[in-house]
């Protein structure tokens, strides 16, 4: 018997280990690699049956099970599916791409947008006043700005100490800055998960970390209990940083 092996299953086998392995990425990241590994087996052994052994009976009540089971994994599997495609859109170059194909403008911050924002974490850090900020970037938070309050203001530094100030009604939930503007506050966002956080971190850094791994929104934590400040972007906390820092960071080009 002769095996023809061309370019293209090389394409094909290596597209296809590339596939394998992000899954198992991702699944790993979720906790829920016993259930990649059970699929694994499950889908090598039905191919055994039906191909090789070519076994009528079992092969047509797993060919079932299978028609069936890819619906129940989509469900399974829903926000894995959701994070796979989210990476994929939210890749600096897709997005770039979609970019210039749109004609929309990349939402770039000033010294004079991010001086305010760092001056009013730093003087809410000195006073022990808890906050949350988030900055949007491309992708919209409209469903986020809805859950809040909105308000549409110019970017100052009063404004925001004013926002998280204790007794303010709206100092509960966190602060969205889009387009140059603060758009809302009192926002509730999405509450991160994971189990590797440090404890010590409660519901406001888990709702800044939350919000930076379903969205690219950048969020700044500043803690009532310890005055730090805290960064959550892409899924990652840059913990205790100076105001110096998170100029720095707020004016990177990345941003
Ligand atoms: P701190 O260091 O300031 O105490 P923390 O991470 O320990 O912060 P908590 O003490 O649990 O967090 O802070 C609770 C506050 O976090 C709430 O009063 C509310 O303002 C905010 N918060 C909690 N959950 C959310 C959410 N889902 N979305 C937005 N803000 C939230
Ligand atoms: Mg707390």
């Amino acid at each position: 018997m002769f095996f023809s092996f061309s370019i293209k299953d090389f394409l094909d086998i290596l597209l296809v280990a590339f596939l394998l392995y992000y899954a198992y990425r991702l699944m790993k990241e979720s906790r829920s690699l016993n259930i990649f590994f059970g699929v694994l087996v499950f889908t090598v052994f039905w191919i055994f049956v039906s191909q090789f052994l070519e076994m009528r009976l079992l092969g047509t009540l797993l060919n079932r099970i299978v028609s069936v089971g890819a619906i129940a994994l989509l469900i399974l599997f829903q926000d894995e599916i959701r994070k796979f495609f989210y990476g994929f859109g939210t890749h600096k170059r897709v997005r770039d791409a979609i970019r210039f194909f749109s004609g929309e403008e990349k939402q770039s911050h000033t010294r004079e947008d991010i001086i305010p924002i760092v001056m009013a974490c730093l003087s809410l850090s000195k006073q022990r006043v808890g906050a949350l900020i988030v900055m949007q970037r491309s992708l919209p938070l409209n469903d986020f700005i809805r859950s809040g309050e909105l308000i549409d203001a110019k970017i100052s530094q009063r404004l925001i100490e004013n926002i998280f100030f204790k007794n303010s009604p709206l100092h509960d939930g966190g602060m969205i800055i889009s387009h140059k503007r603060i758009t809302a506050a009192g926002c509730i966002l999405p509450v991160a998960h994971d189990l590797n956080m440090p404890k010590e971190l409660g519901l406001r850094h888990r709702a800044a970390m939350g919000i930076s791994q379903e969205t690219d929104a950048l969020a700044i934590v500043v803690s009532e209990e310890t005055g730090n400040i805290t960064v959550a972007f892409r899924g990652n906390l840059q913990l205790r940083i100076t105001a110096e820092d998170l100029e720095r960071i707020l004016t990177e080009d990345s941003f």
